[in-house]
């Protein structure tokens, strides 16, 4: 395994479809578990004269978490010859966005779990939405509990027919879909011998075969900043500048801008600093850089690098979102639209288009409920800086706070009044 290629995948699904289950399964068919682990819970199981199921594995593992011992409980790890997987798995709507979103994960691919007897539900469809909207453009369907249909073909390609012409309608094209049982294994880490009609790949070949994360390094660089942070070394008064790069990289003499102030000075040193944490953990190692000119900046600013393409920066964006507060979105209230480390007051100006996100039905008014997906135009209080959804997926992601809950997230498609002689 090459330790330092990570790849970050999340599954989603209607609840009981069997996420937990495949994860499971995911761990122990690779020899991902802690030693033990396997036999310990299906002691337990014994004890308890319940049968044992993989579900049970991924428990364990949480509860472990919860005492402070070893697995962060929205990741768990597991490797193949080829990489290390980080799954981020996400139990509801609101903690898929706010993982996204935060940037505390980011996921190149996502695992969509339908069950072959239930069918495709509302949320397998509002899953596939948000996985499109938030940029995730690998998405692996896996057709699961088919030892609940005698493994017929049928059922698998009724199923994919459905869903694939759902995504087609919102514009996404699967990657592939599975017919799997996360229950017995089966195509899971070794072909079924089941479903002898299928002779696409199983999970784990498939998950091999994806393109793990665009270069990166090779974008504009941005790097929202986190926090300004002053020590004093040899005598002199230093401030590090410090964050997580979004995109693009950092180098000593590199000019820096920060948006939406527009001041600038030249990179005197970059330092990084590693979170000892876990060996794993992606959003592990932050950086930060030290300036030749002490200009004030604050947290929220968002660093960029003269002679790259500029960010936007604007006080009214068109965004497409994905509105889950229990409340309407209306433009009585006063929302809180968070982008990077940004945080600003953000107020509802106009509804462009409102759709239920499982059955894209639209409907017009300027409001929008749960579960709707809309296009809509936000005013806020003072000048943002991000970049459109079209060039940059990282830097365009939002969440938006409604009475200190997240409340729905989304994109932000465009720039309406651009904040000119900033440059
Ligand atoms: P989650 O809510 O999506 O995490 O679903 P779970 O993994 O907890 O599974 C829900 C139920 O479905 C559990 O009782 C599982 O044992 C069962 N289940 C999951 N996968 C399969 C499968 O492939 N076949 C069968 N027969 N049952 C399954």
């Amino acid at each position: 395994v090459n330790i330092n290629e990570n790849m970050n995948i999340v599954i989603v699904g209607h609840v009981d479809h069997g996420k937990s289950t495949i994860i499971g399964r995911l761990l122990a068919d690779t020899n991902s578990l802690p030693q033990g682990k396997l036999e310990q819970v299906k002691e337990t199981c014994r004890r308890n004269a319940k049968p044992f199921e993989y579900a049970f594995l991924l428990d364990a593992l949480k509860d472990e978490q919860a005492q402070g011992i070893t697995i962060d409980a929205a990741r768990v790890f597991f490797k193949t010859q080829k990489r290390k997987y980080i799954i981020i798995d996400a139990p509801g709507h609101i903690e898929f966005l706010k993982n996204m979103v935060t940037g505390a994960a980011r996921a190149e691919a996502a695992l969509l779990v339908i069950d072959a007897k239930e069918g495709v539900r509302e949320n397998s469809k509002r899953h596939g939405y948000l996985l499109s909207m938030l940029g995730i453009k690998q998405v692996v369907v896996l057709i699961n509990k088919m030892d609940l249909v005698d493994y017929r073909q049928e059922r698998y390609e009724e199923i994919v027919e459905e869903y694939k012409t759902f995504l087609s309608e919102i514009g996404v094209e699967a990657e592939s879909f599975i017919p799997i049982s996360g229950f017995m294994g089966e195509n899971i880490a070794s072909s079924s011998d089941k479903m002898p009609w299928y002779h696409g790949r199983t999970v784990l070949e498939k998950l091999d075969g994806l393109e793990n994360k665009e270069d990166v390094k090779d974008q504009v660089f941005r790097m929202p900043v986190q926090g300004i942070y002053k020590f004093t070394a040899n005598g002199d008064d230093r401030r590090i500048i410090a964050g997580t790069i979004d995109t693009g990289k950092i180098t000593v003499e590199d000019e820096v801008i920060f948006y939406p102030s527009g001041k600038k000075s030249k990179v005197k040193s970059v330092e990084r600093f590693h979170a000892a944490k876990m060996d794993e953990d992606i959003a592990g190692s932050a950086t930060g850089f030290t300036l030749e000119e002490q200009i004030y900046i604050t947290r929220g600013e968002l660093a960029c690098i003269a002679g790259e393409n500029p960010p936007e920066v604007s006080t009214q964006i068109k965004t497409k979102l994905f509105w889950l507060g229990k409340e309407d979105l209306n433009n009585k209230r006063d929302y809180y639209l968070k982008l990077g480390t940004q945080k600003v007051k953000a107020e509802l100006q106009e509804v462009v288009t409102v759709l239920d996100a499982s059955t894209l039905s639209k409907t017009e008014r300027q409001y929008v409920q749960r579960h709707e997906v809309a296009e809509v135009v936000f005013k806020l209080e003072k000048a943002i800086a991000f970049d459109k959804a079209e060039n940059s997926t990282e830097t365009s992601r939002f969440v938006l706070i409604d009475n200190y809950e997240i409340s729905g997230g989304g994109i932000i498609v465009d720039s309406l009044k651009s904040q000119e002689g900033l440059l």
